[in-house]
C-alpha cells in the first residue's frame, strides 16, 4: 500500500468558484454586460496542476500566468481561448513560442518594447501595457506610460501587435487602505487611451467589483481560499477545491513530562493518547506550523502538537479517544477546516501552502 496521504481535488469546486466570481463581478454591472474573467493559473495552478485548472475553468474567458512552459501545457490540454503572460516574455527569442502558441503579453519594461519592435510573428499578438500605480513591482511609471503605449500603438498599426490593452495590479486590495489611490493613477494615466482595461485579482473583483473593467484577473479565490485576513472563504461562497488527506499510522500513549517529537518541543501535562500522521513537511505542510494548529481525525476536531517533521506530524488524540492507526486526517480543506485557518495558525496565507503542495502527493481529481 502507498503512503497513505493524498490531495482531493474537485473540479466542481473550480467550476463554482469562478461562477460565484463571475456573479459578484456581473452584479456590480449594468444588465447585459459582463466582465470577461482571466483565470489565473501561475504556479501549476496554485498547486492544484494546470491540466485540472483548465478542466475546472472550462468556462473561463482567458488563463493568466507566468511561465511559457505552463501556456503551452495548457494550449496541450485543449484550451483554445486567450492565454496571458502577467510578466510577458523575459527575452527575444520567447516569441517564436508565443507566436506559434498565439499568447497574450503583459509589457513592462522598455527592453520588452524593444523585443516586440523586432518581432516576426505569424499574426498580430494581443498585448497589456502595464502601469505602475504604486506597487513597485512591475509596470511603467506614470511619466513613461504614455509613450510605451504610442509606440505600442506604432507596433499595432505595423501589423507586430493586435489589441493594445492597460493593466496594473494592487497591493492593498486585501486591506483598510483599499484601491483608491492606485485607481486614480491608473484613471488619471490611462484617460483617453482606447484598449482593454484589466485591473482586479481576487480581493478587488470580491470587494471593488464595479471597477474590474473589461477583464478582471482573480487567482486564490477560484481555488476557493479567501484573499482577505478578516473573512473567511465559506462567508463568501467559496468551496475549497483541494483538500490534503492522511491517516494515522501509529498511536502513543504519554505520560506527565514525556517530550513529543525532534526538540522535545510539546511536553505532555498529563496522561494522554497522540496519533502520528503520514504528513509532514516534505509533503507541503508548514514546518512552523505551531502546537494548536487545528487539525481534523476522524472527523473531530483537534490539534498539531509539537515540531511537524519531514514525514510525519503528532496530533493531539484526546477529543477522538476512538481513534486507532488508520483513523482518516484532514489537514485542510474538508470537514470545516480552510486552509486559510491553517495559514493563519501558522503565520503565513493560504496561497504558500496550496503552492507548495509536494509533487511526492499524489492527487485525485475528482468531478
Ligand atoms: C497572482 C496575480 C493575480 C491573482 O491574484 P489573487 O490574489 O490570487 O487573486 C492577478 N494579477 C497578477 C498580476 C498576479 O500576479
Amino acid at each position: 500500500m502507498p503512503r497513505p496521504i493524498f490531495a482531493c481535488i474537485s473540479r466542481s469546486a473550480l467550476s463554482h468558484n469562478l461562477e460565484v466570481v463571475r456573479r459578484r463581478l456581473d452584479a456590480a454591472r449594468p444588465a447585459g454586460d459582463s466582465a470577461k474573467v482571466w483565470a489565473v493559473v501561475k504556479a501549476n495552478a496554485y498547486g492544484h496542476g494546470i491540466e485540472r485548472a483548465v478542466a475546472g475553468f472550462r468556462g473561463a474567458d482567458g488563463l493568466a500566468m507566468l511561465d511559457l512552459a505552463e501556456a503551452v501545457r495548457c494550449r496541450e490540454a485543449g484550451w483554445q481561448g486567450p492565454i496571458l503572460l502577467l510578466e510577458g516574455i523575459f527575452e527575444a527569442s520567447d516569441l517564436e513560442v508565443v507566436g506559434r502558441y498565439g499568447l497574450t503579453l503583459a509589457v513592462h519594461h522598455a527592453d520588452q518594447l524593444a523585443w516586440l519592435a523586432q518581432a516576426k510573428a505569424p499574426r498580430p499578438i494581443d498585448v497589456f501595457a502595464k502601469l505602475n500605480t504604486g506597487m513597485n513591482r512591475l509596470g511603467f511609471t506614470p511619466a513613461a506610460y504614455a509613450g510605451a503605449y504610442a509606440r505600442l500603438v506604432e507596433l499595432q498599426r505595423r501589423g507586430v501587435l493586435g489589441q493594445v490593452g492597460h493593466m496594473t495590479h494592487f497591493s492593498t486590495a486585501d486591506t483598510e487602505e483599499g484601491i483608491a489611490a492606485q485607481l486614480d493613477v491608473f484613471r488619471r494615466t490611462t484617460a483617453g487611451l482606447p484598449g482593454p482595461a484589466s485591473l482586479c485579482n481576487s480581493a478587488a473583483s470580491l470587494r471593488y467589483p464595479e471597477v474590474a473593467a473589461a477583464w478582471a484577473r482573480p487567482g486564490i479565490a477560484l481555488y476557493g481560499a479567501s484573499p482577505f485576513a478578516d473573512e473567511s472563504a465559506e462567508s463568501l461562497g467559496l468551496r475549497p477545491a483541494m483538500a490534503l488527506k492522511s491517516r494515522l499510522i501509529a498511536t502513543q500513549d504519554l505520560r506527565a513530562g514525556d517530550a513529543v517529537g525532534y526538540g522535545g518541543r510539546y511536553r505532555a501535562e498529563g496522561a494522554m493518547r497522540i496519533g502520528v500522521v503520514a504528513c509532514g513537511y516534505a509533503d507541503g505542510y508548514p514546518r512552523h506550523a505551531p502546537t494548536g494548529t487545528p487539525i481534523v481525525v476522524a472527523g473531530v476536531r483537534t490539534r498539531l502538537l509539537g515540531t511537524v517533521s519531514m514525514d510525519m506530524l503528532a496530533v493531539d488524540l484526546t477529543p477522538v479517544p476512538h481513534a486507532q492507526v488508520g483513523a482518516p486526517v484532514t489537514l485542510w480543506g474538508d470537514h470545516g477546516l480552510s486552509v486559510d485557518e491553517v495559514a493563519a495558525a501558522s503565520g503565513t496565507i493560504g496561497y504558500e501552502l496550496l503552492c507548495a503542495l509536494a509533487p511526492r502527493v499524489p492527487v485525485h481529481f475528482q468531478e
